[in-house]
């Protein structure tokens, strides 16, 4: 029987191996790419598309087809766990399917167990998708009156959601809405003072609100309400609250890292079961706990390539190495940006513009395998 690689997650640290699946399928192995969706958004473009900057199909990568024209298999649905001992990977649709090898990038999701059922305006700023759902609504509150837009978060992703927030809501031109930042004790605060002055400069002058009051006690459709017991109105929400990974890791009684990622050594491969891998958000990689950046998923890629197909092969695997200190480049709206690599701190159009140009790249690199295979 053809031996079988499962794909969990068409993410960004799976691009590589999905523009690939043709050289595996030559080799005989059979590939299963199992995702809810049929495109893959790019993160790092995502409070763009938000802010009109970008359209959706700009920033996204056509999974399925790539998958398909390769002669590999794309399932629509999502795994909600495995068991590592038959090797099964089960679907949320109830299917269930046989692995030699498996990797996974599932990603990591914003927790919303806080926020009522009835979630009308309460938006997650991942997955992306949610983005655009966002940005459709947002146009529509933009042509009525005055609104408040709040976003739960003092982290760089509430920094951009609102300043993209504040962008939309600028080229509607109809009533300018209140954004307020609801940014715990300090915003932006694992950052130098360098970057914190920035944003907080550039958001005075937009008339952004940051609350440094303490944490978030209690969201709702229409109110926020502080620890403190402070209430603030609200008309729509943004939940930017840090991620976590996705909870099938512990529902598979696999071996996990502290932030309940895949625990995974040098060959970003389980510590326990040595046919399955992961990469990205996902995982936790014990040699040196990595920030929940793209910039490590995309860095994860090549070796996770490698890796997937050496342990088909049977031949030696490669280790993988984080690298130095990686560029970030936050998009903070109206074509700001502000740009960090280790101490060299700049801000404005250029900083926006290097994103920008770096964020087209990628996508397009990517894009331009729909095209090929
Ligand atoms: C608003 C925002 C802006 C950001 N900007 C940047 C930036 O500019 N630069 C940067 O480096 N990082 C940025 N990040 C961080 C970045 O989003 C993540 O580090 C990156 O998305 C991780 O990539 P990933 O492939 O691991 O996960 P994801 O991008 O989340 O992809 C995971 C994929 O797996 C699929 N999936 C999820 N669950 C399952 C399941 N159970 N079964 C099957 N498939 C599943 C999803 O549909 C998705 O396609 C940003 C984050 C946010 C929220």
């Amino acid at each position: 029987m053809r031996k079988h690689l499962v794909l969990v997650g068409g993410g960004h640290a799976h691009m590589v191996t999905l523009e690939n699946i043709s050289l595996f399928v030559e080799k005989g192995y059979k590939v299963t790419v199992i995702a809810p969706s049929f495109h893959h958004y790019y993160s790092g473009m995502g409070p763009g598309m938000l802010g009109n900057t970008y359209l959706p199909e700009a920033i996204r990568f056509a999974t399925k087809q790539v998958v398909t024209q390769q002669g590999g298999i794309f399932v629509k649905d999502r795994v909600v766990r495995i068991d590592p001992v038959k090797k099964l990977a089960f679907t949320r649709g109830g299917s269930q399917f046989a692995y030699d090898v498996l990797s996974f990038n599932a990603g990591s999701y914003v927790p919303m167990e806080s926020v009522p059922e009835d979630r009308g305006n309460i938006y997650p700023v991942k997955p992306i998708e949610k983005l655009m759902e966002a940005s459709e609504k947002l146009k529509i509150l933009f042509k009525g009156k005055g609104c408040t837009v709040s976003i739960v978060g003092g982290g760089p992703s509430a920094a951009e959601v609102a300043g993209n927030v504040w962008q939309l809501a600028r080229a509607a031109k109809g009533y300018l809405p209140k954004i307020r930042i609801f940014a715990g004790k300090k915003f932006m605060a694992r950052f130098p003072a360098s970057i914190r002055c920035r944003v907080f400069s550039v958001f005075r002058k937009r008339g952004i609100e940051i609350i440094e009051k303490g944490y978030v006690k209690d969201v709702t459709n229409d109110k926020i309400t502080l620890e403190n017991g402070e209430i603030f109105d609200t008309d729509f929400v943004f939940m930017a609250l840090g991620v976590i990974p996705s909870s099938l890791f512990e529902l598979s009684g696999l071996p996990m890292g502290p932030d309940k990622g895949l625990r995974v050594n040098k060959y970003l491969q389980s510590v326990a079961y040595p046919e399955i891998f992961g990469g990205g958000d996902c995982i936790y990689f014990e040699n040196q706990p990595l920030d929940k950046v793209g910039v490590y998923a995309v860095r994860e890629n090549p070796v996770l390539f490698h890796n997937l197909m050496a342990s088909l092969d049977g031949t030696s695997l490669e280790p993988f190495d984080p690298g130095p200190d990686y560029l970030l480049i936050f998009n903070l709206g109206g074509k700001i940006g502000i740009l960090k690599k280790n101490r060299f701190v700049f801000g404005g159009r250029l900083a926006f513009y290097i994103k920008d140009y770096i964020d087209r790249k990628f996508i397009r690199r990517f894009q331009n395998i729909e095209k090929i295979n």
